[in-house]
């Protein structure tokens, strides 16, 4: 079992669902050539393939396309089922940023034959996430830099108010289909600029003010 951290506290979580949210900023949509959603893409990740910050990430070696996504990472701290709005903000207990590792390649394969990609988001490692920072001790604004750096250099760089569906309404959404518990994690999609990672790179991924990650990928 995987937990996450509250920072500043003693507070645990153990990881329950790990609900993603693809095509959630307008600009990486368009890079992948796909269509802005009218309503948020959702796909999952087993919670054991999380790993935390200073952990690696392991290529299979079945990919020859793995991307890096960073993403605004959701904990869930109440259970709820259909959600109204204020249900929704609610049962956001706190705020972490995440990689969603990507094999892009069996991605577009498995999309173009119109089969479910869930091994190219399932993976062993595939998930990375950092400790959480609690609502009580920090407010989202909105305009928190999201900036992915690969060995360096600045590959993605947005800010989180980019995002097409708002926190508050990708839970809420969510609720209506299934129900989100305690310790549940949703990935909120990430900004444009992924790109291909090789054996020995290494990601420096940061959301302003939450929280930040090094990962190596081996
Ligand atoms: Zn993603």
């Amino acid at each position: 079992m995987k937990k996450v951290k509250i920072r500043n506290s003693e507070k645990e979580f153990i990881v329950g669902k790990i609900v993603c949210v693809g095509r959630n900023y307008a600009e990486h949509a368009k890079e992948l050539g796909n269509e802005v959603p009218k309503f948020p893409i959702i796909f999952l990740k087993p919670p054991s393939t999380l790993i935390y910050d200073g952990d690696n990430i392991v290529h299979p070696s079945y990919s020859n396309e793995m991307h890096h996504e960073v993403e605004l990472v959701l904990l869930i701290g109440k259970e709820i089922k259909n959600a109204n709005d204020e249900e929704a903000e609610n049962a956001i207990t706190g705020y972490g940023v995440g990689l969603d590792m990507t094999l892009r390649d069996l991605q577009n394969e498995y999309r173009k034959e119109g089969n479910p990609w869930t091994l190219a988001k399932s993976f062993d490692t595939c998930g990375v996430i950092s400790d959480f920072v609690s609502k009580e001790e920090y407010r989202l604004t909105g305009d928190e830099k999201i900036v992915l750096q690969k060995n360096g250099n600045i590959q993605q760089n947005s800010t989180v108010n980019k995002m097409i569906f708002s926190p508050k309404e990708i839970v809420k959404y969510i609720s209506e289909r299934m129900t989100l518990e305690p310790g549940d994690l949703i990935y909120t999609g990430t900004p444009e600029g992924v790109s291909k990672v090789e054996r020995g790179d290494v990601l420096k991924s940061s959301i302003e003010n939450i929280a930040q990650l090094e990962n190596k990928i081996l």
